[in-house]
């Protein structure tokens, strides 16, 4: 029953590197306690669970909970039991508790605490975290270039970047030379009210980059508990997630659920990373995958959802530096 049920979550390729993900990946930064509490044996039932049911990409950062998320996925990973080929797991560098350090030495240090954390010899996907926040050129010309040589040391897999301007994924992709970076990671700009993303999708194929979509859920705004209070959005985009969620609730529709699937199905992107911190939410987005393969998407509910989002469509926050 165990494989049947993994079969049933659908494999995605990611650009050019071979490797095929779930198309529900499992953002593990609620392991850090970044969305509140959880418990080592909440955290590890979750993992395990969503092994089980087929969702084989981990994500996570030494910046989630102040490097807690690595630690506490690399034990529930171990707890697997599982062939190390048979997971994928992403990590991340330059963004830390006490601030962010994108230089080549710090990088390098960093994915070697990354592997004893989470307790592997490699990773597949290591990005450079938020690069908004850093000088891009730095990227482009010392970042991108220690991680080329981590790549070819067998330190990890892959390489990317994250953050969320998109402007910044250009920016840096029409500076290195082509097929330098394997993946992208944006986030909050492929959900029910934000969509930014698709304009980008055309110009990121043609470079051969593999798209990850985090946030689905736009950081708890598409929940019916509501964002966290460190939620950077504006009132007016905050209150209009509430209604849409008000909305679903009295029409006896789950919002998370529709905003999942609305991330899932654009099929150009390898995989949607769900936040997820206990086994009722793993329960929930897989089967709201597996209902989206096999009956597809409430058509009425998100069009009902979109006119809510229309007047704030689209509308983000600042995040990063400003670039000279
Ligand atoms: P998200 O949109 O996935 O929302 C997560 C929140 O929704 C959490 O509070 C979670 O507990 C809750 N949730 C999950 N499933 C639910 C369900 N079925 N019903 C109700 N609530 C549910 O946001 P996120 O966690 O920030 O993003 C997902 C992952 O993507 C992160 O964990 C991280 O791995 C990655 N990410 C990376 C970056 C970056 O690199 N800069 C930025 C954002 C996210």
């Amino acid at each position: 029953l165990r494989e049947r049920e993994r079969e049933r979550m659908e494999l995605r390729e990611v650009g050019r590197t071979g490797l095929k993900v779930s198309c529900v990946g499992f953002g593990a930064s609620p392991l850090g306690n970044v969305f509140g509490t959880v418990s080592e044996e909440e955290a590890n039932a979750s993992v395990r669970l969503a092994f089980q049911s087929g969702i084989n990409f981990f994500d996570t950062s030494p910046y989630y909970g102040g490097t807690l998320s690595e630690k506490v996925l690399g034990k529930a990973l171990k707890a697997l039991g599982a062939p190390r080929s048979s997971y994928v797991v992403a990590t991340k560098c330059g963004r830390y508790k006490e601030g962010f350090d994108f230089s080549a030495e710090r990088v390098t240090r960093s994915v070697e605490e990354s592997l004893e954390r989470l307790q592997l010899d490699y990773v597949d996907i290591l990005q450079c975290h938020d690069i908004e926040f850093g000088s891009l050129d730095q990227i482009v010309n010392e970042t991108i270039p220690a991680l080329v040589k981590l790549k070819e040391a067998g330190k990890t897999r892959f390489i990317g970047i994250t953050g969320l301007p998109l402007g910044i994924f250009s920016y840096v992709l029409d500076k290195v030379p082509p097929g330098t970076i394997d993946v992208v990671l944006s986030y909050c700009h492929y959900s029910v009210n934000d969509s930014s993303l698709g304009d980008l999708v055309p110009y990121l194929k043609a470079k051969g980059v593999a798209i990850i979509n985090a946030s689905p859920l736009s950081m708890g705004l598409l929940t019916q508990a509501g964002p966290p209070q460190w939620h950077p959005a504006s009132p007016q985009l905050k209150s209009a997630c509430q209604a849409a969620a008000a909305h679903c609730k009295e029409k006896g529709k789950n919002i998370s659920k529709l905003a999942l699937q609305y991330s899932l199905l654009n099929k150009e992107i390898s995989s949607v990373l769900v936040g997820m911190k206990s086994v009722e939410q793993v329960e929930e987005n897989v089967t709201a995958a597996r209902e989206l393969a096999t009956c597809g998407i409430d058509e009425e509910a998100l069009s009902e959802v979109e006119a809510i989002l229309k007047p704030v469509k689209n509308e983000s926050w600042p995040s990063g530096i400003q670039q000279s």
